[in-house]
Formats: structure tokens, C-alpha cells, sequence
């Protein structure tokens, strides 16, 4: 409060959190910093196995946080059905609940920005599909697993991290990405649990490794057809670090029905 004048501060925003409540305030600043060009560009093909695998080959592996936390989750979660209803020990029980799901929350949150903003300060163009999580979570098998690995969250912060940097972000349409062959463009089916795209044009690769070229291709396809390497291409207007928490908690809400307290 001492540093800013009234003035500055544009919004208030009251959060109530499962270890406390915050107060945050968003205030003006022109963010956006001058970063040197790479002349490196880069499609993204996220999945489960793999958090990404880029069109160069490099995979990053999936943190799982979720999946590790699930054991003391579940714990949390029997202490709570074990009290009784309305008592002051289910009372308790339920915040020690709340403050697991937020360390997950809060470990993916991190993990998401983090891996944004070394994405998009290593490439000047960064490429990935356009996908609808909400329709994907619906395939019940998966759902946790997709949850779980917060792509959605890594995609805002990579279009605001975009704004920021001046980094041009392209969500291309993610129609048939696995099945195409990204040297040919011959549509080459695979079920789920076939790893390896081989096509008969000879190409032969890790079946993820096609798909981000396809998605690369995608992207430059966009770029040469606009002609902008402008703003046009970052969606997201203007957009501030908190209104990305904003979207977030949101989609969080109304996809992650296991998480209530984040
Ligand atoms: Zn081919």
C-alpha cells in the first residue's frame, strides 16, 4: 500500500483460499519486456504419457501431481466421511482436505507458468492445438488423468506469456493431428496404444513427434496465410496476470468438480 497510490489500483479482489483468505489487488503496469529473437519456432503436442512433445523431438515429462498427492488425498478424504456430521472434528477434517487439494492445485499452477514462460522466451512462434478439454474430460477413463495434467492452464499462460514477451502463439484446429503424416499429409490411422507413425512415404517416428510437426505445420500455415506476425494472432487482448487467475479458477470450477477449495 505504500508503494502504489490509489489511483493505480484498478480492482480488489477478495479470494478465499482453504488456508486463508487474500486480498488482491490488480494494478496498472504496462507489462511487457524486450527479449531478444531466437529464430526458433515450435509446434506442441500435448498428452498424457508426455506433458508435450515438441516438433523437434524433445519430450517433457508429465508431473502427475495429482497421482502422487492421491494417496494422502484419499486419506483426507475418509477422515472426513469417518466424523460426524455437523461436529467440530469433520470441521477440521474438511480444512486438512481443502489445504490438499490446494498444495495440488497450487503445484500445478507452478509447473504450468514455469514451463510457459521458458516455452515462449526459448521461440519466437509457438504452435498447439486448439483442443476442447471440457469435451475430452467427458470420456470418463481419462478424465482424471486430463485433469490432471492442467494443459488448459499451460495454454493461457503461454498466450499471456506471449502478450508479454512479444511471442507470436497460434492454437491451430486440432482435427485428425495424430493421424496425419506430417511429410506426406497422407492420413495414416492409429488406435491410441500405437506409439510408433509409420507412413509409406517412408517416414518412420514416435507417433507424438509426428503430431507436433503436424501441429507446426499447421501453425506456419496460418502465419504465411494472415501475413502478421502482429497481435492478430494473440488472442487474448488485453490481459492481465490476474485476469488469467480469473479464467482459470473458472474453467477450474466448472471442469475439476474434485478440486472445490482452490
Ligand atoms: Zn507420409
Amino acid at each position: 500500500m505504500h508503494f502504489y497510490s490509489c489511483t493505480q489500483i484498478k480492482r480488489v479482489r477478495l479470494v478465499k483460499r482453504a488456508d486463508g483468505y487474500y486480498v488482491q489487488f490488480c494494478i496498472q503496469a504496462d507489462r511487457s519486456e524486450v527479449i531478444e529473437v531466437t529464430g526458433s519456432a515450435i509446434g506442441l503436442d500435448v498428452g498424457l504419457k508426455e506433458f508435450y512433445t515438441d516438433s523437434k523431438g524433445i519430450a517433457v515429462e508429465n508431473p502427475r501431481f495429482l497421482a502422487k498427492g492421491e494417496r494422502k488425498l484419499n486419506k483426507a478424504h475418509r477422515r472426513v466421511s469417518k466424523r460426524v456430521k455437523g461436529s467440530k472434528n469433520r470441521g477440521q477434517a474438511r480444512v486438512i482436505l481443502g489445504k490438499r487439494h490446494l498444495k495440488i492445485s497450487r503445484q500445478r499452477r507452478d509447473h504450468a507458468v514455469k514451463l510457459a514462460r521458458c516455452v515462449i522466451q526459448s521461440n519466437d512462434c509457438v504452435a498447439y492445438e486448439d483442443l476442447r478439454i471440457k469435451n475430452m474430460v467427458k470420456n470418463h477413463c481419462l478424465a482424471k488423468s486430463i485433469n490432471d495434467a492442467s494443459w488448459y492452464q499451460f495454454r493461457v499462460w503461454l498466450e499471456y506469456f506471449g502478450k508479454v514477451f512479444g511471442r507470436i502463439t497460434i492454437a491451430v484446429i486440432p482435427n485428425g493431428t495424430s493421424q496425419e503424416c506430417y511429410s506426406c499429409g497422407t492420413i495414416v490411422k492409429k488406435s491410441l496404444s500405437t506409439r510408433t507413425h509409420a507412413c509409406k512415404c517412408g517416414c518412420v517416428m514416435d507417433r507424438d513427434w509426428n503430431a507436433a510437426r503436424v501441429i507446426f505445420g499447421r501453425g506456419l500455415s496460418t502465419v504465411e496465410h494472415t501475413g502478421t506476425w502482429g497481435n492478430t494472432l494473440n488472442a487474448c487482448g488485453e490481459m492481465t496476470a490476474t485476469d488469467v487467475e480469473a479464467i482459470l479458477h473458472r474453467q477450474v470450477n466448472s471442469v475439476n468438480q474434485e478440486s472445490p477449495c482452490l
